[in-house]
């Protein structure tokens, strides 16, 4: 007897377990490849799955189903991302169907095989090949057509598709539908060639692609030895921090590793936090490697998106650039990975699969045993502590590059000053000073819209949002007011709709307002806002960013849009209008980013040869974080944090997870959360928990939202109690009642 075949297979629902299958009819079993994408029967849908292995026994007991066809020809997937894959649905704690289908561009996940389209043709049967026009002399467009057609089988053998048809001009549908009706026509489906490879219309290069023209630079001494490490490092597993200050040259030192990696013959995978906030970034890649530079970001569609993976995967992008879902892109011949600005908060998914882009950077690099390349001026305090315990090698590069003096940083007590719309008298002199003097300003405010309240002056009344524990922002220009947590958005009263007062008033700051306040002070400046609302569209940050870039505009106002990564050299102020939001937030990580914002931002000040200054606005000047900042040493700030987090055991002192769950009345999540909370105590002494507690905005959207902090100190204690209570939580009556998730290494209690 021979042995049964049975598939272990990935489908994508909320499901923690693969799902066996008996192979589709017909098929050959040689092309049953772990990877490859199966059409499979599941519930009263049809999806697609993942094969994940071929076995001969099935822990089922019922009947198995077969899978309905293979998909593809090749596996989509290689067997080294297929268990990237399995770590990743393991460590969190994540369905593996979902983790599967997350994988993989959306083109992929529908029922279709790669690249192939199905399309009509036409084509004539034997009696239409021999049939005599002039019989159709009464209908001209038949008779047209059957000529036409005739013409072309003779040609080149084959019926006519759709664009071929429609170019005759005309309906040709009804009279091609009379010839069917003669038996002269047949109507036949086939599959076109693949498109997406043929395609040159270098869809996801928003840039035109031109040749490699930019040279080496010469590096200096810091430089030469992080490239030197690098390179002599190529071909295995190792994690380095590249830990550079703002302008030190950190790309130099990417772009000249990734050459001798391009040389043996390998592929580059750059990961950076928002793509729309780098195109100075990936310009110079572009200048410096030409067109095998392919970048992958959410702002393409789907075809571009799929195209962008399969140059990938076809090993004809040699440097792909992407954001946190690039960390998938298929490689065949990977030879290092980069992720840039690796503190950056973006580079974690937080809905669905909530990954660290960065962390899984790392897993995958171990599996292909090359090396994996952490960047930041202000590295997270996870990366900075495994660097400073050795394991990660640690390459500084203590001073800018080229010469470029550090900005002068300084803190400005605001208190009882007078104020502008948030810009103190001081503050304004200075800008008015750099000015003068033709350098640039960059003011950071992050907060966008004209102001974060609206109050009635009269009454006191307050536009809150009806869904949300928050108030509703300003948009002035728009004449709008929007909840910037659910998107709920109206029309900007003129009155109160409690007392019916026009005493309206805007409270508080926002860029927007700014904007208009710079407006006042300095009409004959170019002014230029830079946060989310003026970059909406494709294309308006590049265009923005030109300007500012080319000095055409003289003051910036942004958000954090405008602080990550960009080169102005021109800018010689920056003003932090306001820091002090960062020092008093309950989230335990607030600290660090704040830290790591205002080093960012000020690193955007005298990046060429103009000296640059910083100026910090703030109501509390005696705070010690303050007071570390402005010496500019990461170093001091990180340890100090470092030491708090020791103090009271948080990451990287401790393993925590974050257990969330939300619903519209407030008491179904609560009990949910106890009752998990009983479960872990039940299960081991290992792991702590605490809560639940509210989520810091407790109501959005509607829904009431709490949280249990799981903590361990053994990443395996905490690994092996989920294992055993995830499966059980969904098991909990309140479960039917609520929406919950799981957060590994959460960066944000929001
Ligand atoms: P970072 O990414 O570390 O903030 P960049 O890589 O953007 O810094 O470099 C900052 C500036 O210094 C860029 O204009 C870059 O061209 C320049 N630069 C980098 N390395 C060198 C070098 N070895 N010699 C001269 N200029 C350099
Ligand atoms: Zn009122
Ligand atoms: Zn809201």
């Amino acid at each position: 007897m021979s042995k049964r075949v049975i598939l272990s297979v990935a489908v994508p629902a909320p499901l923690y377990q693969s799902f066996d299958y008996l192979p589709p009819g017909g098929v050959n079993p040689a092309l049953l490849l772990p990877g490859s994408r199966l059409e499979v029967p599941f519930g009263r849908r049809h999806c697609v799955g993942i094969l994940l292995s071929v076995k001969t026994d099935s822990e089922f007991s019922g009947s198995l189903k077969a899978a309905i066809r293979l998909l593809d020809a090749q596996p989509v997937l290689d067997l080294l991302m297929c268990r990237l894959l399995d770590w990743t649905a393991a460590y969190y704690h994540h369905p593996i169907g979902e983790v599967y289908a997350a994988a993989l561009p959306v083109k992929l996940r529908r029922a279709k095989s790669v690249g192939e389209k199905k399309q009509s043709v036409w084509q004539l049967t034997d009696a239409g090949l021999q049939a005599d026009p002039d019989a159709l002399k009464r209908s001209p467009r038949q008779r047209a057509i059957l000529l036409t057609l005739q013409q072309h089988q003779k040609k080149s053998d084959s019926g006519m598709n759709r664009e071929q048809l429609d170019q005759l001009g005309g309906d040709w549908r009804s009279a091609i539908k009379k010839l069917i009706q003669l038996d002269w026509v047949c109507k036949s489906t086939r599959l076109s060639t693949n498109t997406a490879a043929t395609s040159t219309d270098g869809a996801t290069n928003t840039e035109p692609v031109t040749a490699a023209t930019d040279k080496q630079l010469t590096l200096n001494s810091h430089q030469q030895m992080a490239v030197q490490s690098m390179q002599q490092g190529l071909g295995q597993f190792q994690v380095s921090l590249l830990y550079g200050v703002t302008g030190s040259g950190k790309t130099e030192v990417y772009l000249q590793t990734i050459a001798r990696v391009l040389e043996q013959g390998q592929q580059a995978l750059v990961l950076v936090p928002e793509i729309g906030l780098t195109p100075q970034l990936v310009a110079r890649f572009r200048q410096r490697f030409g067109p095998i530079v392919d970048v992958l970001h959410s702002g393409l569609n789907d075809t571009e998106r799929f195209s962008g993976w399969q140059r990938a995967s076809s090993g004809q992008a040699r440097i792909i650039i992407g954001t946190r879902s690039a960390v998938f892109t298929p490689l065949p011949e990977p030879g290092i990975i980069i992720v840039d600005e690796e503190h950056d908060g973006s580079l974690k998914q937080m809905e669905g699969l909530r990954y660290s882009a960065r962390d899984l950077a790392i897993m995958r690099a171990r599996l292909s045993n090359i090396p994996v390349l952490l960047g930041s001026a202000t590295p997270s305090l996870e990366s900075y502590h495994n660097a400073s315990r050795g394991r990660y090698r640690l390459l500084h590069l203590p001073a800018r590059a080229g010469g470029a003096l550090h900005p002068t940083m300084h803190l400005l007590d605001v208190r009882a000053q007078s104020m502008d719309e948030g810009i103190s008298w001081p503050l304004l002199q200075s800008i008015q000073k750099h000015l003068d003097k033709g350098g640039q300003v960059l003011l950071f405010l992050n907060r966008r819209g004209y102001a974060p309240t609206l109050l009635c002056h009269d009454c006191g009344w307050v536009a809150h949002c009806q869904r949300c524990d928050s108030h509703m922002t300003i948009h002035h220009k728009a004449q709008r007011i929007r909840c910037h947590h659910c998107g709920a958005e109206n029309r900007l009263p003129a009155n109160c709709p409690e007392c019916n007062s026009d005493a309206m008033r805007p409270v508080g700051q926002g860029t927007e307002r700014t904007e208009t306040a710079l407006q006042k002070h300095f009409p004959n400046h170019r002014i230029l806002r830079i946060d989310r609302d003026t970059t909406q569209r494709r294309g308006q940050m590049d265009a923005l960013l030109k300007q500012a870039e080319s000095g055409e505009a003289d003051i910036l106002i942004g958000t954090q849009l405008l602080a990550k990564g960009h080169h102005f050299p021109n800018v010689t102020l920056v003003g932090i209008l306001n820091s002090d939001q960062g020092l008093f937030s309950v989230d335990f990580r607030a600290s660090e980013r704040m830290a790591q914002q205002v080093l960012q931002v000020a690193g955007r000040a005298g990046r060429a040869d103009k000296p640059g200054e910083v100026i910090i606005q703030t109501h509390s000047p005696e705070h010690p974080l303050l007071h570390t900042l402005v010496q500019q040493d990461y170093d001091q700030i990180a340890r100090t944090l470092l030491q708090e987090r020791e103090e009271v055991k948080l990451p990287p002192y401790s393993h925590i997870a974050l257990l969330r769950a939300e619903a519209t009345q407030a008491e179904h999540p609560q009990t949910f959360l106890q009752q998990a909370a009983k479960e872990i105590a039940g299960y081991t002494n290992k792991v702590e928990t605490f809560g639940p507690v509210p989520a810091p905005m407790e109501r959005r959207a509607g829904r009431y939202r709490y949280q249990l902090l799981i903590q361990a100190d053994e990443r395996n204690s905490l690994h092996n109690l989920l294992n055993a209570v995830i499966p059980k939580l969904s098991t909990l009556t309140p479960a039917k009642r609520v929406r919950w998730s799981l957060d590994i290494d959460p960066v944000d209690s929001y």
